[in-house]
């Protein structure tokens, strides 16, 4: 099958659970939005087991008094009940947000995948009065997402084409994409997999047989050292079945490495639990990539889901969408690289918004990332200089950019451009770099 995160019609996911063996798997049932919230323990139950203490930022305490009178704080930091209590519909958006008419309408004419939903948490930090507020943009429909420009695809990055099992998307030579889930805990609408997502019954459907058709794919290829999980978003399933998922793949012994791509911790880091993070914490080496999109997610509660995972030896780092009058300013970008760095996440990658269709309203031209990795360079710690890149249209993978620091020649001399705009001249005897742009005059000179 040439479509391998399989498709409805050609691979139906199996109706019931899959019975536990004698291997004492735990029992696994569909990994599907509705499998992810429905599996839940009473919360008083969870108020016992885990004791659930978390941060609570005093402008989220507030919205949640205000929003979910007699919520406890043991229910408001189960990541259960954020997943079952998210916002989906008109009428809650209607009860929390001031929606403009243009928000109003969009939501109302949306159907298929990627619907809204936003966490209770989320939520919170979010303008309720302004749809101009970035984080507000990037989870509310607007009409924006039903016009589509040229360029734009469902699949701007040719993820079918390149899919060779359920959920494998195989583009590099020695790693691959596992898109273990249709379901995350909010939607972002500048979703590169919006086809995918948020849609149980629809085109794109996961379950265990598929886990299974694509782990006897990984253990064919010897050649897959490096598995990426995502989805959807792989920290929604639920303890059981993902550490059931990450004992397999390490049983395969030449894949070395794992990594996880998730916006949980920043969306929903009540997620980040003991319990969860004790799971992780058996599977190394596993890496992290953490979504991150504007300073204003760096609450306390991202302090502590980021702490737990570091504390447990999971390398963080962060990527990135580079996005229209959200976060395409320095002023903007600065404080949220530095304030991931001090969290200990790595920011790792600035991406370039893919156009998939309906974006042209979130996408920004390529030379304001080149402006703002040059405003970042030298100007801040090089760990918070995220790699400035863009994923080419079509399935050519990632293309890294760079500002140009490289001014030009003068006969063995390179002559570069520093983080201030001043030209310094380095011994290049042979070279040939830079011959061409010509000879600067040298501040010095
Ligand atoms: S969390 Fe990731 S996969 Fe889910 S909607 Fe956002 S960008 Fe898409």
């Amino acid at each position: 099958m040439s479509l391998q995160i399989a498709r409805g019609r050609e691979a139906k996911p199996p109706l019931r659970s899959v019975r536990r063996t004698t291997d004492a798997r735990p029992q696994l049932r569909e990994a599907t939005e509705a499998n992810a919230i429905a599996a839940t323990a009473p919360v008083a139950v969870l108020a016992k087991k885990t004791a659930l203490r978390f941060p609570v930022n005093p402008d989220t305490r507030a919205f949640y008094k205000e929003f979910y009178p007699g919520t406890s704080t043991v229910e408001w930091n189960d990541w259960r009940w954020q997943m079952r209590t998210r916002i989906r519909t008109l009428d809650e958006l209607g009860r929390i947000f001031r929606l403009s008419e243009d928000e109003y309408a969009a939501v109302a004419r949306h159907k298929g995948s990627l619907p809204v939903g936003i966490t209770p948490y989320y939520a919170s930090l979010m303008g309720r009065d302004d749809p101009s507020e970035p984080l507000r943009r990037t989870h509310i429909t607007t009409g924006g997402e039903y016009i589509r420009t040229p360029g734009e695809d469902n699949d701007p990055l040719g993820e079918d084409h390149d899919t060779v099992a359920p959920g494998i998307v195989h583009r590099y030579p020695d790693r691959v994409l596992f898109l273990t889930t249709g379901t995350c805990s909010t939607y972002c609408r500048y979703c590169t997999r919006a086809r995918v997502v948020g849609n149980p019954g629809g085109e794109y459907q996961f379950s265990i047989r598929q886990w299974e058709q694509a782990l006897a794919y990984l253990e064919a290829h010897t050649e897959v050292r490096d598995v990426l999980l995502s989805g959807g978003d792989p920290l929604t399933i639920g303890d059981d079945k993902l550490d059931w998922l990450l004992t397999r793949l390490r049983a395969i012994r030449h894949i070395e490495f794992l990594r996880i791509g998730t916006k949980i911790p920043m969306v929903l880091p009540q997620r980040i639990t003991k319990d969860l993070v004790a799971i992780l914490k058996k599977h190394h080496p596993l890496w992290m990539s953490i979504h991150a999109t504007h300073p204003n997610e760096l609450t306390d509660e991202t302090t502590e889901s980021t702490a737990r995972l570091a504390d447990a030896g999971i390398p963080l780092g962060s990527q990135t969408v580079l996005m229209k009058g959200i976060n395409d300013d320095i002023g903007v970008m600065k404080p949220l690289m530095q304030g991931l760095l001090k969290r200990r996440v790595r920011p790792y990658y600035l991406y370039q918004c893919d156009p998939i269709s309906g974006s042209a309203h979130f996408r920004t031209t390529v030379e304001k990332g080149l402006e703002i990795v040059e405003g970042l360079r030298g100007h801040t710690t090089g760990y918070a200089t995220p790699i400035f890149a863009v994923d080419a249209p079509g399935g050519g993978g990632k293309i890294q950019l760079a500002p140009d620091f490289v001014v030009g020649r003068d006969g063995d001399d390179l002559l570069l451009k520093n983080f201030e705009g001043g030209i310094y001249r380095y011994p290049d005897p042979g070279g040939t770099l830079g011959k061409g742009k010509g000879k600067l005059k040298l501040a010095a000179e």
